[in-house]
């Protein structure tokens, strides 16, 4: 069976900020993900980790996850957008081309209900998108005590 999107997908964000805000969720980090944002904020991993990040107790370990305000924003959202766009998570980088939304075209359909820019703007090829999965399976979350 054909690759539901062997043809492309289009995707183009709006810039509505739905994702970062509006709905309970997480933001899981990688290491990359910390580094760059702890370089963006200027603070030491450990101070980053306190002001900015909240431990998700998984079962068997634990995720690290971007905190939420009170209304399900994002902690780095703003009036403005968000206020580390060029240091932002892979998580954020990727959508909404994650393993999950793209194991199917009902998968995939469904998540275009909450997202605007799905099935609008330019196509991204099958391998931009198999590259965008295949670098994420390599910067899987860190996990923590
Ligand atoms: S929901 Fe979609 S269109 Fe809206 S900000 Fe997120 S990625 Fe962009
Ligand atoms: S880090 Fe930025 S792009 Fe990612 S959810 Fe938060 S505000 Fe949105």
């Amino acid at each position: 069976m054909d690759c539901f999107y062997e043809q492309g997908l289009k995707f183009e964000c709006t810039g509505c900020g739905y994702c970062c805000s509006s709905e309970p969720g997480y933001v899981f980090l990688s290491d990359i993900d910390a580094k760059r944002l702890t370089a963006a904020t200027g603070l030491s991993m450990a101070q980053f980790l306190e002001v900015y990040c909240r431990k998700i107790d998984m079962g068997a370990f634990k995720l690290v996850s971007l905190k939420e305000r009170e209304n399900f924003d994002c902690i780095f959202l703003t009036e403005a957008g968000c206020s580390v766009y060029d240091a932002r998570p892979e998580q954020c980088r990727t959508y909404p081309f994650w393993a999950s939304i793209m194991e199917n075209r009902e998968n995939w359909d469904e998540e275009a209900k909450s997202c605007p820019g799905i099935g609008k703007g330019k196509i991204h090829t099958k391998r931009e998108i198999d590259g965008i999965l295949s670098s994420r399976r390599g910067n899987g979350p860190m996990m923590v005590d």
